[in-house]
């Protein structure tokens, strides 16, 4: 899940994307209205929290946007304004849901949880191959032969995800880069190498017979 986080006040911003990143959201924030356009426009993202109060422009100019060039990406709005009319102004204008600052972080992550559902096509399984499987509630990779289970990070998580939907097809390094680290991402390739060794670390810690292999040059496969 990637969710863009539009809000100018740092401290309220830095504390949101840990609690997040937590959940394993992956999270681009940015601190304007207008970059808030720009990078809904230009990014595909599960969600938007978009604070109303912004410095470019506002909120409900942001969101005005955003569905008249019919996207219609799920937008979450915060505002320290909590009146009526604010409320019924940002669900008129598109908004799937109305946060009044200030929240329970517990309430926030309901409501992320409740509009990025929405826009799902199938129920989530379990997902597994061989002797592996990953559990989505838990964030957690379980080998099923040895019983043992091992917490991954989100980008362990997003990585062993793509090779698990997969299992035993050769993976080209740029195709699980895009897939993982994003379109524009300024993250090298040596950082997908590095990733990929803690997901070795982690399969050898289990005890599970999955192996990630390396193809000269082309990318990786998990074989099973
Ligand atoms: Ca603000």
């Amino acid at each position: 899940m990637r969710v863009l986080l539009v809000e100018d006040e740092k401290r309220l911003s830095q504390a949101l994307q840990k609690l997040l990143q937590q959940e394993r959201y992956e999270v681009d924030a940015v601190y304007t209205g207008t970059d808030g356009l720009d990078w809904a426009r230009t990014n595909s993202y599960d969600a938007v929290i978009l604070d109303v109060m912004l410095p470019g422009m506002d909120g409900f100019e942001v969101l005005r946007h955003l569905r008249e060039e019919r996207i219609a990406t799920p937008v979450l709005m915060l505002t320290a304004r909590g009146g009526v009319e604010d409320r019924v102004r940002g669900l008129t204008g598109g908004a799937d849901y109305y946060l009044p600052k200030p929240f329970e972080t517990a309430e926030l992550m309901a409501c992320l949880k409740t509009i990025t559902r929405r826009g799902e096509v199938a129920p989530r399984m379990t997902l597994a191959a061989g002797d592996v499987e990953l559990s989505e509630s838990e964030g957690k990779l379980r080998c099923t032969a040895t019983g043992k289970d091992v917490k991954l990070g989100a980008k362990e998580y997003q990585l062993m995800e793509f090779f698990l939907r997969n299992p035993g097809q050769i993976l080209p390094k740029e195709m699980i880069q895009e897939r993982v680290w994003g379109y524009d991402s300024e993250a090298e390739y040596n950082n997908l190498e590095v990733y990929v060794s803690f997901l070795r670390k982690k399969l050898t810690f289990l005890g599970s017979e999955a192996k990630i292999r390396a193809s000269r040059g082309l990318g990786y496969a998990l074989e099973v």
